[in-house]
């Protein structure tokens, strides 16, 4: 099998309403962008990858930089492959748009791999890992991301929104400043009860002293973890924070490869990498082993579209330290009807696609009404 022609997608669509926003977009969001790649192979076979990559620039990063690599290799190649596209991208500091865009080609080359063997991606990375195929999880716990920068009544019918849903976990923005991120923490904590799993987002939203202050504040509220309370480069802090935490710190959605995971790792109490940011398939292989023997919880990070959604939840099924899986529930098409197949959810726990491949088919009318460029 060879690689004929590698394209990548940019998706958009306009939100029913404007969502509240994060430390890094406080503004919040009105419409959502996706970049999605497709792999054409000589045998009529086609992957699908997603990257994290702003889409404008992404999707260069492909047309010029990978594809040029990609066509007439066999994309059956794995390791090799990912190593010579990765040495493509230059020769010192190769993080950001540059391994975004590689890890929504290698997670289509995963998506082939699987559709020409007949083997879910789960299988796949089973085999990579050596999972015994008992092992692989078919449904994995998961978390409701949301709860955003949201008036407190609306957070609060939100809240109430994902325990009818039947979430047993859930995630708040917070990086306001310590004393409203403290009285909202507090009232959420106060409307659903003891017994919900609740975690705290920031986004980077603290300096250091800020971060150990509001780590320490945070201990009354019974608070699962503390989610990047400094940026991911701040590993000096984060040492720090990790001497005298009693809250988990959790970090990594914003890091790249197995050289920034292993720096990271020891430092935090739960590490966050993103399928569709990190390098891909074939490099979260590398990090999700490395977790494993360290004793590092994995808790996948997902915030992109149904192709980043399928691909996390393989991961997922498979890594050997995974503990909970994000499900952002804030709007999105771009994740909820992209498939023809909705993910199934149900009781906090989310089902892994199964089939070969990626084990979702797009609904490509649908793909194609939100597309506006392909190149
Ligand atoms: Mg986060």
């Amino acid at each position: 099998m060879k690689i004929t022609d590698v394209r990548a997608y940019t998706l958009a669509c306009r939100l029913p309403r404007k969502m509240g926003g994060a430390f890094r977009n406080p503004a919040g969001w009105d419409s959502r962008q996706a970049l999605l790649v497709r792999v054409e192979t000589n045998t009529g076979l086609v992957g699908w990858g997603e990257s994290f990559a702003v889409p404008s620039v992404g999707s260069v990063i492909v047309r010029d930089v990978l594809k040029p690599m990609l066509v007439g290799q066999d994309p059956l190649e794995g390791e090799p492959l990912w190593d010579r596209l990765y040495f493509g991208l230059g020769y010192g500091g190769v993080k950001g748009a540059m391994v975004e865009a590689l890890s929504g080609v290698d997670i289509a080359l995963w998506d082939l791999k699987g559709q020409f063997l007949g083997k879910s991606v789960s299988q796949l990375l089973a085999e990579d890992l050596d999972v015994p195929a008992q092992h692989i999880r078919r449904r994995v716990d998961c978390y409701a991301t949301g709860l955003y920068y949201e008036p407190l009544a609306d957070l609060l019918s939100e809240a109430r929104g994902y325990l009818d849903e039947g979430f047993r976990a859930i995630k708040m923005k917070i990086g306001l400043g310590e004393d409203e991120d403290l009285c909202r923490v507090r009232t959420l904590r106060e409307a659903i009860g003891p017994d919900v799993n609740f975690k705290v987002d920031a986004n980077c939203a603290y300096t250091l002293a800020a971060a150990r202050e509001m780590e320490r504040r945070l201990r009354p509220f019974d608070v699962d973890w503390f989610e990047e309370p400094l940026r991911v480069e701040d590993l000096g802090g984060y040492a720090a924070l990790k001497q005298e935490r009693e809250v988990r710190i959790a970090s990594g959605e914003g890091e790249y490869c197995r050289w920034g995971f292993d720096a990271l790792m020891p430092l935090v109490d739960v590490a966050q990498p993103d399928v569709a940011r990190c390098g891909g398939l074939t490099e979260m292989v590398r990090i999700v082993r490395r977790a494993a023997e360290l004793g590092c919880p994995i808790a996948p990070h997902a915030w992109t579209g149904a192709v980043c959604l399928a691909a996390s939840l393989h991961v997922a099924a498979v890594a050997p330290t995974f503990e909970i899986f994000e499900y952002d529930r804030t709007p999105s098409p771009l994740r909820d009807a992209l498939t023809r197949e909705p993910f199934r959810y149900s009781d906090s726990m989310l089902s892994v696609p199964q089939g070969p491949g990626l084990g979702v088919e797009l609904d490509l009318d649908m793909l194609l009404r939100h597309t506006t460029a392909v190149v």
